[in-house]
């Protein structure tokens, strides 16, 4: 098969020439006609399959064939609408609108959260066909009328399933009762929970399904592998795997942001070039580290699974879990990091002995087990003792941890946790710290509805990570949680 075959006009197959693309993925040859043919799409894809481009190129080929909308004031019209869950895939996807649509006469702009209003103002008035944006800074928009939503005619809903997962689904049926009922939709999800399922029953009409990676299966082209190790050891093990094996583009991930922090200081000090990136950096540290790391020029990215979510890199070679993430789900995210359009990739995860139960759920989920490989020098010390572990002020799990989230620092407050793991009661989110437009860390919920209780979820073996308001999402705020 071959992009030519696909039925896309010239101009689009110009500029997937210059990308030096030869094959459609197995997602773009089974979507590129279906959205073609203006129908509904629900595609389970993850990062990494080309979706981007699959949902792009017959978005790009329909707009241009219908030629500009103009709107009530006599502006170009919106007409396509894609939702992404953070402020990086966002960009993200629409430079990707620019690089596919680089021979066209459409015009495209991006908007999140985080950064000024105003000349997000400026750019709607002169007109857009089409808008990338995260659904908070889209409905503050809305809400101050600088918005025109009226003319979209095809809607897309990218990483539905994280959206959820932020918390994202009131801010979602709000953006659906705002753009026109006769419309082109298009929902991505990396997996089917039964929370997406609801959402594809509201926003799809009869849609054709695609699945290219099943749901939490990992990608075959990726290596996979754990070294156990001592828990104070694995700063050190982590600087020698990188220079044993001369890595040059390594993504790190940690649980917590200040664990990302310690970690890229402590690389510094050892002649690695490293940065964290994580909510509480600012948007320009966060477009600077990620474009240092793309360049080449930046051998290590720390990040925290949500600032992660959405970075696009391409055939990244090493992803590192230095610790294993607390949700099962997150690791196949995470790892979905590399072994991009059929590159291969190695994810490679420390364990020490407090991580062993997250490593056998992860393994459940992906029904693998995943080698072992000690490395001489950097072998578990006998006798270490499990300990509990902080995922925030209020939550602790793992072994001897109180079962209602006590034993982490005492004081507590603000963690924002997901309560205890052994589904104990759930403490209201924090109040935003931001209001209507204000900063907000990337892939963290919106402002509005702060005070929503976190009554979502129940029986998840382990907390949801403290600082992510994962699975409050559920229909009314009281779905089931889980994806
Ligand atoms: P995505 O899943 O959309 O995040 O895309 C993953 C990466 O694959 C992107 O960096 C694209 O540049 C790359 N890519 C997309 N389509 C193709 C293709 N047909 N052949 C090779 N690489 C591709």
């Amino acid at each position: 098969m071959t992009f030519d075959q696909l039925g896309l006009a010239e101009p689009l197959l110009r500029a997937v020439r210059d990308q030096g693309y030869d094959h459609p993925t197995p997602i773009q040859a089974q979507a590129i006609p279906m959205v073609l043919s203006g129908g509904d799409l629900l595609a389970g894809a993850q990062t990494g399959t080309g979706k981007t481009a699959g949902f792009t190129l017959p978005t790009l080929h329909r707009l241009a064939a219908a030629g500009h909308k103009k709107d009530a004031r006599g502006r170009i019209a919106i007409r396509a609408l894609i939702l992404t869950p953070t402020r990086e895939l966002a960009a993200q996807v629409e430079e990707s609108v620019r690089t596919y649509g680089k021979y066209l006469p459409l015009t495209s702009m991006v908007m999140f959260g985080g950064v000024g209003m105003q000349p997000q103002i400026d750019r709607l008035r002169k007109g857009v066909d089409i808008l990338v944006a995260t659904p908070g800074r889209l409905l503050d928009h809305h809400q101050q009328g600088t918005l025109d939503l009226s003319h979209v005619e095809i809607f897309i809903l990218d990483e539905a399933d994280r959206m959820l997962d932020m918390g994202f689904i009131h801010d979602i049926k709000k953006v659906l009762a705002i753009v026109p009922k006769q419309k082109q939709s298009l929902l991505f999800s990396a997996t089917f929970s039964d929370e997406i399922k609801a959402l594809a029953d509201r926003l799809l009409n009869q849609p054709q399904l695609i699945e290219v990676a099943r749901r939490n299966q990992t990608n075959d082209a990726i290596a996979q592998k754990v070294h156990p190790v001592g828990r104070e050891r694995k700063k050190e093990l982590l600087a020698h795997l990188i220079r044993q094996g001369d890595w040059h583009q390594v993504l790190v991930f940690t649980r917590m942001k200040h664990g990302a922090n310690r970690l890229a200081e402590f690389l510094n000090k050892e002649d690695i070039t490293a940065m964290a990136i994580h909510g509480n950096k600012s948007q320009g540290a966060r477009t600077k580290a990620l474009s240092e790391f793309k360049a080449g020029t930046l051998q290590v990215l720390v990040a925290t699974d949500i600032a992660a979510r959405g970075i696009d890199i391409d055939q990244l070679p090493h992803v590192v879990n230095f610790e294993l993430p607390n949700v099962p789900e997150d690791y196949v995210h995470r790892i979905g990091r590399t072994g991009r359009a059929g590159a291969q990739g190695e994810a490679i995860s420390l364990v020490c002995v407090d991580e062993e139960q997250f490593l056998r759920d992860i393994e459940k989920l992906i029904k693998r087990e995943i080698p072992r490989q000690t490395i001489p020098g950097f072998e578990p010390p006998a006798g270490e003792k499990p300990e509990p572990i902080v995922l925030g002020r209020r939550m602790t799990i793992g072994v001897g941890a109180g079962g209602g989230g006590r034993g982490g620092r005492p004081g507590g407050g603000g963690g924002g946790g997901r309560g205890g793991p052994q589904g104990a009661p759930r403490g209201p989110r924090p109040p935003a710290s931001a209001g209507q437009g204000g900063a907000r860390p990337a892939g963290q919920a919106p402002g509005r509805g702060a005070a929503r209780p976190q009554t979502g979820g129940g029986g998840r073996p382990a907390g949801g990570g403290a600082s992510r308001p994962r699975g409050s999402g559920g229909q009314g705020g009281g779905g089931s949680g889980r994806r």
